[in-house]
């Protein structure tokens, strides 16, 4: 067995999941079926809970320095709200940057930390059995790895061959997303972008420097969605939206998008599990799918890690599923809310005029912007304070930051009695004994993924909870 986790696709998910496992010593193989990084400069944003991942594993300046920081408010379906005043993060804005960017910068997070990735390498088949999986390529190569990661994106071949349903709503409406040149004077674009973009569809013209402009416009309808678009399909709506086709020539990149919305039914099938994309989709209304899957990867490298270390209790892995599953039922849920709230209809035009008025009230504002930048969430760790299963913000400690004590993927005791101790477990769990720490609580046990997962002061009870999360002490 050379691999202990071998992970299909190699987008944000895959990459970032492959840095988590190699924290851990895991020896990982990141199967990439495209020759070459994909080349779609779609900005995405990374919104508070993920720039909070990044700077608990030292990422964030690095990220921050190819990004534009924006303000954290107006993403819930783009009502142009402020965020409420006081969010309770240090990284309180959303980042906008690449997604090409993003993705070589975790992908080479990953190889820095000793992930191997191979490209033109696609998965298309699989055997699992009581020791580990054996993984066919689509050239007739067969892989053996202990445990296999589906990070394969939305027409995930792993979930297909699992034969994991994927039930949901298909897509009523496909957009055209590319980048090309145009044939006409900057003036008559911007003329019929007021029009236009005045009946709510999703439409735009936006110069991208270098003579080239980003183009978005309804889709007719689809027959085959694995065949790429053309720039003849971008002519033709564009004719058929706003009446010209500017000209448009030269392109750049073509793709196109829909607004099916899908949750897989189980994460985890054996030695297989499901992650990103691969697991949930749904439209890019607040843009959350890309964070979604990023933090589908922060919850499960550790978790996998300790199974693959063998030090994992019985039942952790398979907190994955219950942790993240009904977290992408929530997303899907508010993706469902802000579509209908998009549409141009008299009713729901109603309906978001209200939530407009709403939101002036702080806790509504508030408890959405929660929801979208995944800082509201709170797992269900069972019976306690609020604080537990919540994540844990960026606090001042002694040594100086909270977050950047967290590089290493390891739990933390963090101690304001002076007198408890996770000595037994030291080789997965730091303790930093801090009397001044900014925490409303005598001691928590943070997971390697930032959230609480004990509170309290009493040594028996956290002994309990360590063993409950890191298992028997070595
Ligand atoms: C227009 C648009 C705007 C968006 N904006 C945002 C935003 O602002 N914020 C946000 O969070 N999200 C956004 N998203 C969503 C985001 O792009 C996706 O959720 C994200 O890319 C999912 O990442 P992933 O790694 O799970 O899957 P993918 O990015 O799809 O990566 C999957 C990888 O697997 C590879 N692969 C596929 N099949 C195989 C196989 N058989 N073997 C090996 N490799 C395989 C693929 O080549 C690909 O590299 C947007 C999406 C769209 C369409």
């Amino acid at each position: 067995m050379i691999f202990d986790v071998i992970i299909a696709g190699c987008g944000p998910t895959g990459a970032m999941l492959a840095a988590e496992l190699r924290l851990h010593d895991v020896r990982v193989l990141v199967l990439e079926k495209e020759t070459e990084p994909v080349s779609f400069v779609r900005i995405v944003g990374l919104h508070i809970r993920s720039l909070e991942l990044m700077a608990m594993r030292g990422l964030l300046e690095r990220i921050r320095e190819h990004g534009r920081q924006r303000p954290a408010g107006a993403y819930f379906a783009a009502i142009d709200k402020p965020a409420p005043a006081g969010l309770d993060s240090a990284y309180a804005y959303l980042l906008g940057i690449p997604q090409p960017v993003i993705v070589r910068l975790l992908e080479e997070h990953a190889i820095g930390l000793g992930a191997q990735v191979r490209r033109g390498a696609a998965v298309a088949g699989l055997e699992p059995d009581d020791e580990g999986v054996t993984v066919e390529l689509a050239d007739g190569e067969r892989l053996r790895s202990r445990y296999l990661v589906g990070c394969d994106g939305a027409r995930s071949t792993v979930r297909k061959l699992l034969g994991v349903g994927f039930p949901g709503e298909p897509a009523r409406n496909d957009t055209l997303m590319g980048e090309m040149e145009v044939g006409v004077p900057p003036e008559q674009i911007a003329t019929k972008m007021t029009e236009i973009g005045a009946i709510h569809r999703p439409f735009w013209l936006r110069p991208m420097g270098a003579g080239s402009y980003s183009v978005v416009v309804p889709a007719a309808g689809v027959s085959d969605r694995a065949e790429p678009p053309t720039l003849a399909d971008f002519q033709q709506q564009l004719r058929a939206v706003t009446g010209t086709d500017f000209g448009v020539h030269s392109p750049r990149w073509l793709s196109r998008f829909g607004d099916a919305t899908r949750l897989a039914e189980r994460y985890r099938v054996g030695r297989v599990l499901l992650a990103g994309d691969a697991a949930h989709i749904h439209p890019p209304i607040g843009g959350q799918g890309l964070n979604l899957g990023v933090q589908d990867a922060f919850n499960l490298g550790w978790k996998l890690a300790a199974q693959v270390r063998g030090w994992a209790p019985d039942t952790l892995l398979d907190t994955y599923q219950a942790e993240r599953h009904p977290v992408a039922a929530d997303v899907l849920d508010n993706t469902r809310a802000q579509a209908e709230l998009l549409s141009p209809e008299p009713g729901p035009r109603a309906v978001r005029r209200l939530l407009t008025a709403l939101m002036d009230f702080d806790q509504v504002n508030r408890y959405l912007i929660e929801q979208v930048t995944a800082i509201g969430i709170r797992y269900d760790l069972g019976e306690g304070p609020d604080l537990l299963g919540r994540r844990l913000p960026d606090i001042a400690v002694k040594p100086g930051r909270l977050y950047d004590l967290l590089h290493r993927g390891r739990g933390l005791l963090l101690d304001r009695t002076e007198r408890l101790t996770a000595a037994r477990w030291s080789d997965r769990v730091d303790h930093l004994s801090d009397p001044t720490a900014a925490l409303d609580a005598p001691a928590v046990l943070l997971r390697p993924d930032g959230h609480v997962a004990w509170i309290g002061d009493d040594q028996h009870d956290l002994d309990a909870h360590l063993t409950r999360w890191f298992g028997k002490p070595s």
